[in-house]
């Protein structure tokens, strides 16, 4: 492991200043794999500045009727929050599915969803992977592909290309707090700047290496979850290899409402499919005005998983992923209309 040095500032402004004023340095925050990644030689800043105490460690109520997270809430107090599990189910559901509760007394709501992919081959120095270095190459294509993507990338990557990245995102907090719409805070060295949820992490668009759209020194300081109506219905549901703690091979977080039968409004966010938490917006346009049927989610998931792209791989690929995600989309749905 690299050598590095520890910072601990006195508040936010002097941390963004310190990292902002230093290529070399990274935020550590909890919830993040950055330890992990300190310890494989993925990660090698040359100075962690620690965050984790700095931002609000409270939910708090805001004028338009929704709530915002500070993002040194710990995972498992967000979870255990009434309002979050009497409102925003889908978020504290995601919370739960997402590890044990020692990590989750840990992982803050800032960290969670800055956490990296867990690609073998990223985790792994000997290997060609433009996430951890630009330009060299995907060994995940033709590779372990079980937990790679199957939306948001070409029919057939090119492993020796510099764009190609397969990775899929592995926070099942964000793929919540992207159905929920919620906003990003975050403080930069020029300043606040809000960010729609949907907007934070990135698709790979001919740079693997950036998950997220923040630049060098920004620090998401809380989340804003907007109100929903009181007729939404939300939940989670995590498709994963064992009972216990695995990250998602698909995972569906969805928002509906229902009136006379018909789908009035919905979000549907797809977790261990892509590079980001994925909007399902062909089926979102198919659903809406819809009778809330069986037939009607099919439908609509099915058109979704029209522009997968199942990839080979020496475990057997991965289009196992399309009818799971299918019926998984089903299935979360109909929880959401057990009169339908
Ligand atoms: Fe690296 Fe992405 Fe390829 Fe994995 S899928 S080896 S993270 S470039």
């Amino acid at each position: 492991m690299r050598p590095f040095t520890f910072a601990r500032p006195v508040d936010t402004t002097e941390a963004v200043r310190t990292v902002a004023a230093d290529p070399d340095a990274v935020f550590l925050a909890g919830g993040t794999n950055l330890v992990d990644h300190l310890k494989l030689g993925v990660a090698r800043p040359g100075l962690v500045v620690d965050v984790r105490t700095l931002t609000s460690r409270e939910v708090t109520e805001a004028a338009d009727g929704g709530l915002r997270i500070g993002a040194a809430v710990t995972n498992s107090e967000l979870a255990a929050d009434r309002r979050i599990r009497e409102h925003y189910p889908v978020l504290a559901q995601a919370l739960l599915s997402g590890a044990s509760g020692q990590l989750r007394n840990m992982a803050t709501s800032g960290g969670n969803p800055l956490q990296r992919t867990r690609c073998v081959y990223f985790q792994d120095v000997t290997v060609p992977c433009n996430k951890r270095q630009p330009g060299s190459g995907c060994a995940a294509v033709g590779g372990y592909t079980r937990y790679h993507a199957v939306l948001g990338i070409p029919a057939t990557p090119d492993a020796s290309s510099a764009e190609t990245c397969i990775a899929t995102h592995p926070s099942d907090m964000a793929v919540a707090l992207a159905a929920l719409d919620a906003r990003v805070q975050v403080q930069g060295p020029d300043g606040i700047r809000e960010i729609p949820f949907a907007d934070l992490h990135r698709l790979p668009d001919g740079d693997p290496s950036r998950d997220t759209t923040l630049a060098h020194g920004e620090l998401i300081t809380a989340f804003d979850l907007p109100p929903l109506p009181s007729s939404a219905r939300s939940a989670y549901r995590k498709v994963r290899d064992r009972a216990s703690y695995a990250f998602a091979l698909v995972s569906v977080a969805a928002v509906l409402q229902v009136a006379d039968g018909q789908v009035t409004d919905v979000r549907l966010v797809l977790g261990g499919v892509a590079h980001k938490p994925w909007r399902a917006a062909r089926a979102e346009e198919e659903l809406r005005g819809r009778p809330a049927t069986g037939t009607s989610f099919r439908t609509a998931a099915e058109a979704e998983l029209a522009g997968a792209y199942p990839q080979p791989g020496l475990d057997g690929g991965n289009g196992f992923k399309i009818p799971l995600a299918i019926r998984t989309i089903m299935a979360t749905l109909r929880e959401l209309t057990p009169e339908a």
